[in-house]
């Protein structure tokens, strides 16, 4: 994929900057050896494209909610369990700056008379000192579990019996992030260009946690949006990149947006999606070869475009790369 001219709401790199970008890079793998290497000045160069992967991140920032219970026991197990309450039903506001995976909670009114989920209402549990099984090989031998007295079951510890509990419902809320990346491949990529940026990149992502901000990538998009709970029902978020030129970036911001990693009972406050490009630039020469600059440190590709005979001799012989 070339990114480049004018989409609609993409922030791109303008010629101007890739081609100085490409050529400030050439200009330092020149310095490095220049008795072997052309110098870009000297070049003929059509044009300068910024290609290679892209990559698109879906950032969430999203509430995960639930319900615990202060239990103890009731007098028996209900005729008909009551319902706990909804946890999105009561008003938890976390700050407009809020800290990740902290906690708020609500202490709700009242009361609820619950089966008891220990034992299943049975009233019996498992005796933890035998394992269950009624037996125990203290001192080598097999004798009768002293606990249950070989029955394996001991009286149910929460309910204490009765099968039943009572529950002071407290709602709880957190807030926390999740990262989702895809990459949109680029064929107009030479084979090796392709092999070593993937080896790289798979690398890195393992140092990140998929794909962080440490590969040097250039942020060509960036959106966020602010539609608390509107998100999760529309099926996540809806991009200006949808919108652009790049039918392969549409696919792919599609389908992360269906697919956001969070959890459907989860409800998404915000998202940020960010298109990255990792940096490839593709020099088009007027004779019509393309050299590709890539990676850090700088390689070029094919590898002995732009080397100078004494160059091409000394990487023949091994002496320079
Ligand atoms: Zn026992
Ligand atoms: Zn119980």
């Amino acid at each position: 994929m070339v990114v480049q001219g004018s989409g609609q709401g993409l922030r791109e790199p303008s010629l101007q900057t890739v081609r100085e970008r490409a050529l400030d890079a050439l200009g330092q793998w020149h310095a490095q050896a220049p008795w072997g290497r052309k110098d870009p000045a000297t070049l003929a160069i059509d044009d300068v494209l910024a290609v290679g992967p892209t990559q698109v991140v879906l950032e969430s920032v999203f509430e995960r909610r639930g319900v615990r219970y202060a239990l103890r026991r009731a007098p028996d197990k209900p005729a008909v369990p009551a319902v706990g309450p909804d946890p999105w039903s009561v008003t938890l506001e976390h700050p407009s700056s809020p800290v990740l995976r902290r906690e708020l909670t609500l202490q709700l009114p009242g009361t609820l008379h619950m089966e008891c989920s220990v034992c299943g209402t049975s009233g019996e549990m498992h005796c933890l000192r035998c394992g269950g099984s009624g037996y125990s090989s203290e001192g080598g031998g097999t004798e009768s579990c002293f606990h249950c007295r070989a029955r394996g079951l001991v009286v149910c510890d929460t309910c204490d019996g009765s099968g039943g509990v009572l529950g002071e419902p407290t709602v709880w809320s957190l807030l926390d992030r999740h990262r989702e990346v895809r990459t949109v491949e680029d064929e107009a990529l030479p084979m090796d260009v392709f092999f070593a940026l993937h080896g790289a990149r798979t690398q890195r992502s393992d140092a990140t946690d998929g794909g962080g901000s440490s590969d040097g990538s250039v942020v060509i998009h960036e959106q966020t949006g602010e539609r608390v709970h509107a998100l999760q029902r529309s099926q996540g978020y809806r991009d200006d990149a949808l919108h652009g030129a790049e039918a392969r970036l549409h696919q792919v911001v599609g389908k992360l947006a269906a697919a956001p990693g969070v959890p459907s009972t989860d409800r998404i406050h915000r998202q940020r999606l960010e298109v990255r490009q990792v940096p490839v630039y593709q020099v088009c020469l007027r004779n019509g070869e393309s050299v590709f600059i890539y990676g850090d440190p700088l390689q070029l590709s094919p590898p002995e475009t732009l080397l100078t005979p004494l160059g091409k001799l000394a990487r023949t012989f091994g002496w320079s790369r």
